[in-house]
């Protein structure tokens, strides 16, 4: 398949052109699928389960190869991004996941604390100063040293979101970030999600909680299938 020339675009955060994925089994689940989000953008993913959404952020970080096409982050062309680069593109970029994934053997600090350490910030100062930043965005600076089990649902996914921002990233993806979460704590969760995009942050949410995401009146990208059925909306972005 032929790509389209990809202009160096500077208002663009994440660009993917003509992306297809097949899995080792044959399975393809990205088709063909283009789009393209702005900087400081929060924008939805959605479609039934096995649509694909996971598979689109798992590129993002280059968790995940596409078998064809090209994804470009931040004037990155990922195709081209050697293996001893990716923890610097992965630094941008933070993950949050549907069941949080916190580390129940460490308290809220150390949780929050490990993506700096993993990349290198070993400066106690400076670790206790984002680590408490970080919380205090999140609302939750008040259980830096409790574990994790004794928190609600809510407040470690609020713990997850902390971790994914301790490293300043300039892109936050989610995936069904309120999956398991009562429609009153996901309003919260995405009230926090639309702050970090106040400030600057490119915010990519992975959701098929349709009634939640028509409510924030963001820009919705649609998989059926593997394949980008729609792209509505944007007004407010
Ligand atoms: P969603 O996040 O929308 O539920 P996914 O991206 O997880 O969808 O999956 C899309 C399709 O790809 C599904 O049919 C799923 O079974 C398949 N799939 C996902 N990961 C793998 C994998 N590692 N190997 C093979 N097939 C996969």
């Amino acid at each position: 398949m032929k790509l389209r020339s990809i202009r160096c675009n500077r208002q663009s955060m994440i660009h993917f052109t003509n992306v297809s994925n097949r899995y080792a089994n044959g399975y393809e689940a990205l088709n063909n699928v283009s789009f393209e989000i702005k900087r400081g953008e929060m924008v939805f993913l959605t479609g039934h389960s096995g649509a694909g959404k996971s598979t689109v952020l798992k590129m993002i970080p280059l968790l995940e190869r596409p078998s064809e096409g090209q994804i470009i982050i931040d004037e990155r062309d990922l195709g081209r991004v050697k293996r001893r680069h990716i923890p610097a593109l992965r630094r941008d970029i933070g993950i949050i996941f549907q069941d949080s994934k916190l580390l129940n053997d460490r308290n809220v600090f150390d949780n929050v604390a490990l993506p700096l350490l993993l990349s290198g910030e070993h400066h106690p100062r400076e670790v206790g100063r984002r680590v408490r930043a970080a919380l205090d965005k999140v609302g939750l600076l008040a259980r830096e040293h409790d574990s994790p089990v004794v928190l609600s649902g809510g407040e470690r996914q609020r713990i997850g979101i902390a971790r994914a921002v301790v490293n300043r990233p300039k892109v936050l993806i989610a995936d069904e970030p309120t999956g398991n979460l009562d429609p009153e704590l996901a309003q919260e969760v995405m009230r926090l999600f639309e702050q970090f995009q106040q400030v600057g942050v490119t915010v990519l949410i992975a959701s098929h909680d349709l009634e939640l995401i028509s409510r924030l009146k963001k820009r919705i990208l649609a998989l059926r299938k593997g394949q980008l059925i729609a792209d509505q909306g944007g007004g407010r972005s």
